[in-house]
């Protein structure tokens, strides 16, 4: 590990954190030559119009405590039988994700309903063949040949809360170590945000989702675009501009990824 300044410790606890990590013990000193400090990405993410594409060469080195090259049945194992939350209680499936793991895509939504819940897979309810509907309608409409399978989805929790109430932010850190390690297995192009609570998960920050909608923020080194959850492009009186607005956050994501 390379000499720790201050900012780059308060980076690393804050990654530890995001991992679910609470407690760190100190080992002994070791001294080491002085040598230039690597940079970890800040967790307070940027906002860009475009995002800002990291050259491979420069990525940061991943702290070592990091789950590094597991794929996604190792991280499916991992959860097995969760009972790290009170969510486990009421649930029937868990819904740990599903479609292409090595997709540049990911779209992540902020926990399974009840149709999820019965079958076991994210998005298959009315808010589900919404975005379906959205994501491959919009690929075909800008000449991007893209079905549903091709890409990934998944949610912040993977146990429904009763009565679909927002997860609450403990379960959302238990559960949350489960995403960041899925992401960090697919390490895809660019990440989709769907709603305030998946956008708060992944970025951080505080804003409500209708002033982070359309805008680029930064998941470690990977883009992460903000856009509606589709359960509010449901509701009669938000659909016309909502829906729009949500199409031109797809298109620029679709472009970003696949163009
Ligand atoms: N809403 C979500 O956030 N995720 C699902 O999987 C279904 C509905």
């Amino acid at each position: 590990m390379p000499p720790v300044n201050a900012n780059l410790l308060r980076r690393y606890l804050e990654y530890y954190q995001d991992l679910g990590i609470q407690t760190l013990y100190r080992r002994a000193v070791e001294v080491v030559p002085a040598a230039p400090v690597s940079e970890v990405p800040a967790a307070a993410p940027v906002v860009e119009e475009t995002p800002v594409k990291v050259p491979e060469s420069k990525l940061p080195e991943l702290p070592a405590m990091a789950p590094s090259g597991e794929n996604l049945f190792q991280i499916m194992q991992d959860i097995g039988d969760c009972r790290r939350c009170r969510l486990h209680e009421g649930r029937n499936k868990l819904v740990f994700g599903t479609g292409n793991e090595k997709s540049p895509l990911v779209f992540v939504g902020e926990g399974p309903g009840a149709d999820e819940d019965e079958q076991g897979i994210p998005f298959v309810g009315r808010a589900g063949q919404l975005l379906t509907q959205m994501i491959e309608g919009t690929a075909k409409r800008e000449g991007i040949p893209l079905k549903r399978e091709d890409i990934y989805i998944c949610n912040v929790v993977k146990c429904r809360p009763p009565g679909n109430r927002t997860p609450e932010p403990d379960e959302m850190e238990v559960c949350g170590q489960f995403l960041y390690r899925q992401l960090m297995s697919i390490r895809p192009k660019a990440i989709c945000a769907l709603g305030g609570t998946a956008a708060k998960a992944i970025t951080g920050r505080k804003e409500g989702v209708t002033k982070m909608r359309g805008h680029w923020f930064q998941w470690r080194d990977i883009p992460v675009m903000v856009t509606y959850h589709p359960s509010y492009l449901l509701r009669p009186y938000n659909a016309a501009t909502a829906k729009r607005e949500a199409w031109e956050d797809l298109k620029k994501v679709l472009h970003f990824v696949y163009d």
